[in-house]
Formats: structure tokens, sequence, C-alpha cells
């Protein structure tokens, strides 16, 4: 069953000033479009076709590179686009909010913490909040479309929160300001949809 391209949950241009729209669009329907493509080439005919893209990350040491690079760019992709939203941003509430005060000190440590692991990944890659298997939350990150699913993860964890830091997410409208767009992040986290994932 091949892998579809989901639709962009808002409008292209619905989280100005701090992703532009011309940077979404090129994104989500060039580069997260040319993943899907490529994974559905990449098993079209083999065995592993069937599998969910968790189980494909799950044991991704067994896939060839193509299906690890594109299958984690879908991956990674389908899940930014939902933890971001017009009008969001702010800080989480409840359990989570707990939960992140637990593992990190506070939400601005959090943050710091966070933007630092964004901010010093080397190249192209991602930072990521995880649930552990321990059932904690840390930060980690991954170089290139890896991610916590994955076996070859050197931290192994449910993704609940994941910042694209590829300079196609933010070269157009950032330039080399890497750490500018990490700050401007925060104001669409889409708080709901990470607490539906902690939960
Ligand atoms: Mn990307």
């Amino acid at each position: 069953m091949a892998f579809t391209l989901p639709a962009l949950p808002y409008a292209f241009n619905a989280l100005e000033p701090h992703i532009d729209a011309r940077t979404m669009e090129i994104h989500h329907g060039k580069h997260h479009n040319a993943y899907v493509t490529n994974l559905n080439n990449a098993l079209a005919g083999k065995p592993d076709e069937n599998l969910s893209i968790e189980e494909i990350c799950a044991t991704i040491s067994k896939h060839p590179v193509p299906v690890r690079n594109n299958g984690g760019g879908h991956y990674n992709h389908s899940l930014f686009w939902t933890i971001m939203a017009p009008n969001a941003g702010g800080a989480p509430t409840g359990a989570l909010a707990d939960a992140i005060n637990a593992a990190f000190g506070n939400f601005e440590e959090f943050k710091t913490k966070f933007n630092t692991a964004a901010t010093s990944r080397f190249g192209s890659g991602w930072a990521w909040l995880i649930k552990g298997t321990d059932g904690k939350l840390a930060i980690t990150s991954t170089p290139n479309q890896d991610n916590p699913l994955m076996d070859v993860a050197e931290v192994k964890g449910t993704p609940l929160l994941g910042l694209d830091v590829w300079e196609h997410a933010y070269y157009l409208h950032y330039q080399n300001r890497r750490p500018d767009y990490c700050n401007a992040f925060w104001n669409v986290v889409n708080w709901n949809e990470v607490a539906r994932r902690f939960a």
C-alpha cells in the first residue's frame, strides 16, 4: 500500500510571520512530496511495502539507505505539520506541563535546552522532545532524516515534538539565522497535539 502526502492542516500562510508561506508551500509540496514518492519507489514490489511507517522506522537498520532517508522524511514531516498550528504557542498545561517541569526544571529551561539541541545539530537534522521507554521526557537530536523511533538512534523514544533544522525549513526567510527560526518556532507549537501524543 503506497504512502500518500498528508494534506497540510492549515493554509500555507497560516504560520506567518514566524514561518513564511513560500517556505511552507515548497517544504510541504516539494520536499515532503518527494520523500513520499521516493519512499514508494524504494518499496515498490518488495515484501516490506505493506509495513507501517512506524514499523519501517523500528527496523530501519534492515532497510536500504533510500528507505531510511525517505521513510524518515515522511514520518518526520507528517509529525511536524501537526505539532504546529496558527494561533498557537504559549505554554503546555496539565500532565504534559508537569512532566516537562519534572524533567527539565521549568518551561523556560526546557525551551533553552531544546533550542541548544536544535542550534547545535551540525548540518541537517531534527531536534526532538521524546517520551523514553522509561516514560520520562528527554531532548535529543538526530542527523539527516533519522528519528528517535529508529533502531539506529542514539537515544530512542516516542517523538512528541520535532523541529526540522534543515536549511530548506528556514533559509528563504531566516537565511543563516537558525537560532532566530528556532526561537520563532515556539510561537506556532500546537501544545494540544503534543499533549495528545504524550497521553
Ligand atoms: Mn524538512
